[in-house]
């Protein structure tokens, strides 16, 4: 269901340019830099799908990628880039609060966290959001690569912890590397399952 039928159907700027919320949703959520464009073309197996940009914070726009008409996978705007300005910023967390709060067809959201650094205020703050807003979120660590495997065993503990007291958090953390294609299938897995 992944391979080849992945297209990018429309960048949306605001609730108006939405698709019909006729398909189930899966929204990709991160601070700037984190992996998000090198995950996303990893699932839909799709190199260059979805910019990867040396720029962070270019884009905000949401972007909906069709997989093969029977879900959608949400690419949202990078947050926590320092030098976006206060006006981007504001539009950017009402255009996510608005999506993340009205979207029916929503199934979850993975809010990926670089796993060498672990979960930062910025990411507190979007899990709040996420929370209040009763959505449910799956925590994915990126650049797996990057690290030890001692260092990844402690942060996936460490990042499972600190779930415990989130309410609409899944229990189970992801972790993934789109360079070396470790943890791919295990996100595909959780959303096949969640379809
Ligand atoms: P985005 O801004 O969240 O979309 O992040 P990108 O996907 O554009 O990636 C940001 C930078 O991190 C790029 O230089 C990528 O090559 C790099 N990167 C992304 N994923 C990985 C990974 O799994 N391993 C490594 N080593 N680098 C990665």
């Amino acid at each position: 269901i992944f391979s080849g039928e992945a297209t990018f159907m429309l960048g949306a700027v605001n609730m108006a340019g939405l698709p019909p919320a006729d398909l189930g949703e899966f929204a990709f959520a991160g601070r700037s830099n984190v992996g998000k464009s090198s995950l996303l073309n990893a699932l839909m197996n799709r190199k260059g799908l979805a910019r990867t940009s040396n720029t962070p914070g270019r884009t905000q726009e949401v972007n909906f990628f069709d997989i093969g008409g029977e879900f959608r996978l949400v690419d949202l705007p990078g947050y926590g880039y320092a030098r976006a300005s206060r006006s981007k910023v504001d539009a950017w967390t009402q255009l996510i609060f608005d999506y993340l709060r009205g979207r029916p067809n929503l199934l979850r959201v993975f809010v990926l966290i670089d796993s060498r650094h672990g979960i930062k205020p910025v990411d507190e703050e979007g899990m709040a959001l996420l929370d209040e807003a009763a959505v449910s979120y799956q925590i994915v660590l990126t650049k797996l690569d990057k690290i030890k495997e001692t260092k990844a065993a402690f942060r996936i503990n460490e990042v499972t912890e600190q779930l415990a007291k989130r309410p609409a958090a899944h229990p189970r953390v992801l972790a993934t590397s789109s360079e070396k294609g470790i943890g791919i299938k295990e996100v595909r897995g959780e959303m096949l399952e969640a379809l």
